[in-house]
């Protein structure tokens, strides 16, 4: 299935995508059948969080997990937005934005399958999203109600340092783009995100326009498509209408700062 493609904001999905529809039961009930009927693998262990859950807990957790799919810059919050889900990626990747004053909107994180979306919801009073976050690359998730979130994380500490490894990385992560922002060139910065992408995604194809990407990083258009176009001479890159392809990973590795070094997710890149 081509998750490009797919239109449905949030859908009752079996592990490969099949759309089910539930009518009578409850939710842990109908998910329970779900479970005792599909044959095909759980893809939730492909978080690296849900992974890392011993298998007691994550079968706890299991019937309180919805498989959704999300669509390219759908936005799951918009800053002050309540916080009902925390979403673990499976393929999407998700990035975080601090809007400004003016309208413009700057990429602060981008997170994949070795983290999760929300969990501010459980770590800070407010229970309100502190900044926007919207699909960068459409896929699919695990999605959790944050009182079902909530209540784990009370009775069972294990969750809790189930946790700790994405925080850390998570906040390394904000800091070194501070940095990288400052003081490293567009080009740099482009290779790097094209890198960390497609490490969160794990596909060859990205499916990103100028135009997005010129907004992530917080430049013009045209610095963009100037520069995509160089990396297509150097034949890095190749990009269509569909998109954009690495051709040459370690050629854009050497190109990318070295902040890709620091930020590189290589648990995501290999995790199956
Ligand atoms: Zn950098």
């Amino acid at each position: 299935m081509d998750f490009r493609e797919t239109t449905q904001t949030s859908f009752d999905h079996d592990e490969y995508g099949q759309a089910h529809s539930w009518t009578n039961g409850s939710k842990s009930s109908r998910l329970t059948k779900r479970q005792g009927r599909d044959k095909t693998p759980d893809t939730g262990r492909m978080n690296l969080i849900l992974r890392s859950l011993p298998t007691d807990l994550y079968n706890e957790l299991l019937p309180s997990l919805k498989t959704v799919s999300l669509t390219k810059e759908q936005f799951l919050y918009q800053e002050g937005d309540r916080l009902d889900f925390i979403y673990f990626p499976i393929t999407a990747v998700v990035s975080e934005f601090k809007m400004l004053e003016d309208g413009r909107m700057v990429e602060i994180a981008v997170t994949g399958k070795e983290g999760a979306i929300g969990l501010s919801s459980v770590f800070s009073e407010s229970h309100t999203a502190p900044n926007c976050t919207q699909v960068s690359q459409a896929g699919t998730a695990k999605r959790l109600d944050v009182v079902a979130f909530e209540k784990m994380l009370r009775s069972d500490h294990r969750l809790r340092v189930g946790l700790s490894r994405f925080l850390d990385q998570y906040i390394r992560q904000i800091s070194q783009k501070a940095i990288c922002n400052m003081y490293h060139s567009v080009k740099e910065r482009l290779c790097t995100w094209l890198l960390m992408v497609q490490d969160r995604s794990g596909r060859d194809m990205l499916n990103l326009t100028h135009e997005q990407i010129a907004r992530t990083l917080g430049v013009y258009r045209p610095s963009i498509t100037c520069i995509a176009q160089e990396l297509r001479d150097e034949e890095l890159i190749d990009y269509s209408r569909g998109g954009i392809t690495i051709r040459d990973r370690a050629g854009v590795e050497d190109t990318a700062c070295a902040c890709y070094g620091e930020l590189e997710c290589v648990p995501a890149r290999h995790a199956a």
